[in-house]
């Protein structure tokens, strides 16, 4: 006997937003993540089409905006020397795209879930899976914050643990594709930027970036070779911004920079296998882009969903475990195919000035491809979150029982 039906390790885009919709569906679901609640995490966060479209259909756009999270109405490209000002139309309900600060949306996600009855722990490291004779997982091991162990016997886990997934680790998800290129970002938040929407600035070996958020603020990144960014920070960013778009760094300098920036010192794309006997994988643990192309975010709000209906299939329906499964990883690949080679191609940095106005309509070709496959899903038939918001404590005891 399972003690849950799923167990989703790692508890921000891919995980929070997984189990939200597992516990949605009635499931007894437990979601563990090893961070605080409500951690920020090395990542800039602009939601594209797809990304919002989740959130509204999900009925979390809502509490977005209600956290202040200002509308983005414009997307602004420059190259060589065009400007290309892109106005957001309105389709499928979204009439904006947002971008807020993961301190904002992560825990969005994880109160859902907990609303839903999903029981979720913070401080919980997961080490290991648990697995019966045949091979099938049937749980997870792990430790918490102060030293104790835990054991959470299950019919799923979901590895939703990001780029480093113990999970994907421990049952062995094979890679499918490993991508060519790695380049760095370096990012802050500047306060009192002049801006009206999102701006990409793309010059070879010399992206940059603006993405309006929370309270006031815009986040500037810079992304570029390794070798050019070095271990991040003003400097780099200075230069690369003013390469990019003296546009924008003009208007940097008449505003208030941050006390410090942060700094992704790249990692090639890869996806990996996303399912096996018993586990799942969502989000970066089974399909990780470089963030230049802003779309790991709504990929991981897309395939919450993919997963959660084939598990709803197999759990709540009784469809065949590997035809369901199989079926999330088609999906996925198919709407992630293109996408990955064009990212691939966009962070290598290898294009000139004439190839990168093709390379981005052929990223916006694939951007509406996979919002027009998201909006003809059918609804989903989810039950009212009618569940007091609890955040449980960490495990206190030896092996977790029920909710
Ligand atoms: C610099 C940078 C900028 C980016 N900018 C954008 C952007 O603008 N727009 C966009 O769409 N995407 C962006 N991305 C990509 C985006 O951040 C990721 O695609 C997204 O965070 C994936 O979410 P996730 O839930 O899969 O994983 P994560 O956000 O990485 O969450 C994984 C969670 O798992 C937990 N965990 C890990 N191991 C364990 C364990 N053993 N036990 C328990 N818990 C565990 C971690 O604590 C963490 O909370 C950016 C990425 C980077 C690096």
């Amino acid at each position: 006997m399972h003690t849950y039906d799923v167990v989703v390790v790692g508890a921000r885009l891919a995980g929070a937003a997984t189990a939200h919709l597992l516990g949605r569906f009635g499931l007894r679901v437990l979601l563990v993540d090893r961070s605080r609640y409500g951690s920020d995490t090395l990542s800039t966060h602009a939601l594209l089409r797809g990304g919002v479209l989740q959130l509204l259909r999900w009925g979390l756009l809502d509490p977005v905006i209600a956290a202040g999270t200002p509308p983005v109405r414009r997307s602004t490209f420059r190259y060589a020397d065009t400007v290309v000002p892109v106005a957001v139309k309105s389709s499928h309900g979204v009439d904006a795209l947002y971008a807020p600060r993961r301190t904002v949306l992560d825990p969005i996600l994880v109160d859902a879930a907990a609303a839903a009855g999903v029981a979720v722990r913070f401080g919980a490291t997961v080490t290991d899976v648990e697995r019966d004779r045949r091979g099938t997982v049937t749980g997870v091991v792990g430790r918490t914050a102060d030293g104790l162990g835990f054991r959470a016997p299950t019919r799923f886990v979901v590895g939703a643990d990001g780029v480093r997934s113990t999970i994907a680790e421990r049952v062995g998800a094979p890679f499918e594709r490993v991508g060519r290129s790695v380049a760095a970002l370096t990012y802050g938040h500047w306060t009192g930027l002049a801006t009206d929407g999102y701006e990409w600035n793309f010059r070879p070996d010399a992206a940059s970036g603006v993405i309006p958020t929370n309270d006031g603020l815009a986040c500037v990144y810079a992304s570029a070779s390794r070798g050019r960014i070095g271990r991040g920070g003003m400097d780099p960013l200075n230069r690369i911004v003013a390469e990019s778009s003296p546009d924008l760094a003009a208007r940097l300098a008449a505003a208030t920079p941050p006390r410090g920036l942060r700094t992704f010192t790249g990692r090639p794309g890869y996806i990996r296998k996303p399912w096996g006997s018993g586990w799942a994988l969502v989000g970066d643990a089974g399909y990780f882009k470089d963030p230049l192309t802003s779309h790991g975010m709504t990929d991981a709000l897309r395939d919450a969903e993919l997963l959660a209906r084939a598990l709803v299939a197999v759990i709540v329906d009784g469809a065949d475990e590997a035809d369901a499964l199989a079926g999330y990883q088609r999906t996925r690949d198919t709407l992630s195919s293109a996408f990955f080679d064009l990212t691939d191609v966009i962070a290598g940095h290898r294009w000139t000035e004439r190839e990168i106005p093709d390379l981005l309509r052929r990223v916006n070709a694939a951007t509406a491809e996979e919002v027009e496959t998201l909006a003809a899903l059918p609804p989903l038939p989810l039950r009212p979150a009618t569940g007091e918001l609890t955040r449980s404590p960490p495990f206190g005891r030896r092996c977790v029982r029920g909710h």
